[in-house]
Formats: C-alpha cells, structure tokens, sequence
C-alpha cells in the first residue's frame, strides 16, 4: 500500500476490507517448516503487534476473536481539549509503575536468540514498550514510537517520561492510593492497563489531577511519542519500513492480527513481491489471504520451539 498524498499514513483503527478472501483460511505449517524456510532463506524481517507482549502481562486491545477490547484515547481527542489530557495523563501516571515493571518474555527472548542464530534480521515492531530492546534484540523499528519519550506538540521539547513521571509524582502527593481507592474494586483498575500504558480511573480523581507542563513554553500540551488511533506514523519511518520489506527474504509476522494498516500494508508489500509471509498468532488475522505458511498457537511456546529447531540443527551441522 502506498503512503498517502500528505505524507504520512494515518493511523486507522477501522478495518476495510474483503471477509471473503479468507473464507478459505490460509495454509498452516509447522514449526518445523518454518524453521526449514527460514534456514533456507536467510535472515527474515520480523513484524511483532500486541500479541507479542501479553505474556509479559500487557494486555491486548483486542481478545482472541480479533474483536475490541477497550476503546482507546484518540489522537484527536487527545490534542482536542486540556481535559482529555489531564485524563490521560493521571491514567498514564498510575498505569506506568505497572507498565514499567513488566519484563521480556519467553518469545522476545526466542526472537533475541533467532536474531543472534541468523534467521531473524530486523525488527519493525508496533508495540511501544520496548520489550524487545530489553531482551537484546537489535535493529529494532519502532513504527508507533516509544511511551519512554514525551515531545511537547506546542514548541517540540522532547523529554524523558521518567522525568514527567517525577514530576507528576511531586506535583500530585498521594494521588496514588487515593484514586485506586476510589473505585471499590482496586484489583480491577490495576488490572486495566492497556498496550499504551493507559488505565482505567474514575472521573472524580481524574479532575483533581494536575497535569504535567512542558518546562520550555509552559504548556500542558506534552504527549508521548507514540502514535495514537488516528495519528499518523512520521514518513521517513514508513518509508524506511518499507524497504526493509523490500529488501526481506521472508516476512515474519509475530502477535498481530493485523487489524491496523499501519502494519497490514508491509505484508501486502511483502505479498505483491512474492516475499513469503509467516503468521504466528493465535486467532484470525486480516492477512489470511497473504499468509504463506501460519501457525496459530501461543508465541512464547512456538518461539522457544523455534529457537530450539534452528539450534539443533545448527549443532547438527557445525
Ligand atoms: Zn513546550
């Protein structure tokens, strides 16, 4: 798929596309033919979604079926009015000591070890956790940015969130506990951390918030720099995404139902080359029809196994 006339593609929550191309389903392999063509073909480019860090206990924003979860803040909403801000910000301030503590798991260490074993190549993830950095994967893209780093929309500051967090935490004593106490069933609200670090809260502790400012210009207009529902993904970053597409052997699909064509028009890039495509996923995926070789199964077990087969049969052969 091409970028848009403006530049940049914006970020579209909407699918839009044919069900009947997938009524078929696309092939099935097994880990054991996957690693076969991976060997064969050399280092794949890897695409990772959501699916990839639920096992690190960041929950997607859409369940097995494919279907939503939770709505999530819009760009737009987000840039609209201070109020939205203050909201997602008292959200983010509470959900980041819980995103922050979650670690790399079992798949973003097998991708770590498949990367350092020579099948994997680069990485174009549309998480925002930085999980796969964490586990030492290298050449990591991040297509929709990273919640570690805020930009203010009014003069371009860019700062630390930790810092933001720091300063939210000094502005807003015991903010904490009071708005988890807010909400009768505590459990619930720690449990309702989303993939952009955002969490559920009550209105009431919401308005009495106090907002981080940009300490440049003063403004509250300080975002992460991740690209919301509706936002668009900076050009040069689609455009060196796309060549990396251009340029793989095999383009593996981890964690993603594709849903976002923010990530399903690298696999129909990919597919229009002729590039094989492997989807690792549990559920449905919009790249049914794109799908050379599919696994659907849990990607920390599939991985490991993966890992594991290349490994072997490195041995075997050294
Ligand atoms: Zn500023």
């Amino acid at each position: 798929m091409a970028a848009g006339a403006s530049g940049a593609e914006v970020l579209s929550a909407r699918p839009a596309y044919d069900e009947s191309v997938t009524a078929d389903g696309p092939v099935t392999a097994t880990v054991a033919e996957v690693a076969a063509l991976l060997r064969a073909h050399g280092p794949a480019l890897v695409l990772t979604g959501a699916g990839m860090s639920t096992e690190s206990g960041i929950p997607d924003y859409r369940g097995p079926d494919g279907n939503r979860r939770v709505t999530p803040m819009s760009h737009q909403e987000f840039t609209a009015t201070s109020e939205a801000r203050q909201r997602y910000w008292a959200r983010s301030f509470i959900g980041w000591q819980r995103f922050t503590a979650a670690e790399p798991n079992a798949g973003h260490l097998a991708v770590t070890d498949l990367q350092a074993a020579g099948v994997f190549g680069p990485v174009i993830t549309q998480n925002v956790d930085g999980l796969h950095q964490e586990a030492g994967t290298r050449e990591v893209t991040e297509l929709h940015g990273s919640l570690a780093e805020v930009v203010c929309l009014t003069c371009g500051e860019r700062v630390d969130r930790d810092l933001v967090q720091a300063f939210m935490d000094d502005a807003n004593p015991g903010f904490a506990s009071r708005a988890l106490g807010s909400v009768p069933d505590g459990s619930q609200v720690s449990s309702q951390i989303r993939p952009d670090g955002d969490i559920v809260l009550a209105d009431e502790a919401v308005r009495s918030f106090l907002a981080p400012r940009c300490l440049v210009c003063g403004d509250d207009t300080l975002k992460p720099d991740v690209v919301f529902f509706g936002g668009a993904v900076p050009r040069d970053r689609v455009d060196l995404c796309f060549s990396l597409t251009d340029e793989a052997p095999v383009l593996v699909v981890l964690g993603s139902s594709l849903k976002v064509m923010s990530g399903y028009r690298f696999v129909r890039r990919a597919a229009a080359h002729g590039i094989p495509v492997v989807v690792i996923t549990r559920g449905p995926t919009r790249g049914d029809a794109e799908t050379t070789h599919r696994i659907d199964a849990s990607l920390g077990v599939t991985l490991s196994a993966l890992a594991r087969e290349v490994g072997e049969r490195a041995d075997r052969a050294g």
